[in-house]
């Protein structure tokens, strides 16, 4: 068995915070579900190159070359990180949300798109403008393949389609079947974008071996700053589709026309997508959190996270008002990601409470998955509970929940103080 790893060196490790109660405490961040801290080898490597950053692609000078050379060696190391293919383009994005959107524009006319209801709004929501069939919450991985063979056996056969799904729930923390997935995709003609947001901080996430057509994922949950995202997969699409922003660097050669217009060829490669002086800082701090990562090995990284979700289940095991959030059941793989209601108890009080009193950060609502959490909690998918919505009152039916979420910088003492709090 892998042995369990200490935490990673990560920042904030010594921030205090007042407590209500008098005096203060040192800050438990436990919401690594919305934002990691990042690593301090992240922050250390950020640092050494900082003074040294020019301007990519585009200058003669020797910082400028230096920068660009470092921005394409980033692209390599992230290409290796997801197992890319060959022939794969990786595309520095904002974020996952900005990189399902990009995926969203580059889609061939006529593309049918498959995702299921329970998705978070970045990959539930991009594909409006194409034809879109939402497919119901399953109750287990093997009812998330057959209810997407079902759908995709309907469709339309011959034109392009898409699936998008998410690697983790960003809710639940359960692991998806990526890999049944994609074959029922590949089965049936259609691609399949990975949503791996919440998996590639805490799995080993490769596009060959899972064969899916592309992965996304965000810099700031994989102990990287924010603005910086990945969309990485099958070049032909992107390629053909016109650049998602247009300006500089996605153009190779612009031309006046004798009409008095102006004629564009655009770049074939990554540069395409990426118009625009491009955040060579954040993709050097992505680079630098997939090695960072990779050299410490996931076998201990999960090894370490599933002692932690332990921890949490079997600490709260005898609290009976504790009820745990799942679609496939309590005993479902999972990352270090755990939503619950607590009986009785108003879920924004409930989540105010642990920090004003415990100094432990965690997140309360419906996640940005809104018909999922919904559906967890046997709510009506319609009607109940909005973002920012007031909370059900103490003793009725909770409209939100509190997530806890942790990961390769967490510490014992965090996971034992929360514990302890909800207790
Ligand atoms: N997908 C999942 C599963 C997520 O958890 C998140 C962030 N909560 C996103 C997409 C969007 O990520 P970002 O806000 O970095 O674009």
């Amino acid at each position: 068995a892998p042995s369990i790893c200490a935490p990673l060196p990560v920042l904030g490790r010594d921030v205090t915070v007042p407590l209500v109660t008098g005096g203060e405490v040192t800050y438990a961040a436990l919401d690594y579900a919305a934002s990691a801290p990042a690593l301090q080898r992240v922050w250390d490597d950020v640092a050494a190159y900082a003074p040294y950053y020019g301007s990519v692609h585009r200058g003669a000078g020797y910082l400028s070359q230096l920068s660009t050379d470092l921005f394409e060696n980033a692209r390599r190391t992230v290409a290796e990180f997801l197992g890319c293919r060959d022939d794969d383009q990786v595309v520095f994005t904002r974020s996952t949300t900005d990189s399902l959107n990009l995926l969203a524009a580059a889609l061939p006319a006529g593309c049918q798109v498959f995702v299921f209801e329970t998705e978070h709004h970045a990959s539930l929501l991009p594909w409006r403008d194409a034809r879109v069939t939402y497919l119901d919450a399953p109750r287990s991985p093997r009812q998330a393949v057959e209810t997407l063979k079902r759908a995709l056996a309907d469709r339309e056969p011959h034109g392009p389609a898409l699936v998008c799904v998410t690697g983790a729930s960003n809710v639940t923390g359960e692991l998806w079947p990526v890999r049944e997935l994609a074959a029922a995709a590949h089965a049936h003609g259609a691609r399949i974008v990975l949503d791996a947001a919440q998996l590639a901080p805490h799995h080993p996430v490769s596009a060959r071996d899972l064969d899916v057509d592309w992965v996304a994922f965000s810099g700031h949950k994989l102990y990287a700053p924010f603005g910086s995202g990945v969309l990485a997969g099958r070049a032909d699409w992107l390629r053909e589709a016109d650049p998602y922003l247009a300006g500089g660097g996605a153009s190779r050669k612009v031309t006046r026309r004798t009409d008095g217009g102006v004629d564009v060829e655009w770049h074939e490669s990554a540069a395409r997508h990426e118009a625009g002086s491009p955040n060579v800082i954040g993709a050097y701090a992505v680079a630098s959190a997939c090695k960072a990562l990779t050299e410490a090995g996931f076998d201990t990284l999960v090894a370490r996270e599933q002692y932690l979700v332990g921890k949490v289940r079997d600490g709260l095991a005898d609290v009976p008002q504790v009820r745990f959030l799942s679609l496939f059941g309590d005993d479902a793989p999972r990352v270090g990601v755990l939503s619950f209601v607590v009986e009785g108890w108003n879920s924004s009080h409930f989540a105010a409470a642990l920090s004003a009193e415990y100094g432990i950060g965690v997140r309360d609502g419906l996640f940005c998955a809104h018909p999922l959490v919904r559906t967890l909690l046997g709510n009506d998918p319609q009607t109940q509970g909005e973002c920012g919505s007031p909370e059900a009152a103490p003793g009725e039916k909770s409209l939100n929940a509190i997530r806890v979420s942790f990961g390769a910088g967490t510490p014992d003492e965090h996971v034992e103080r929360f514990v302890r709090a909800v207790k």
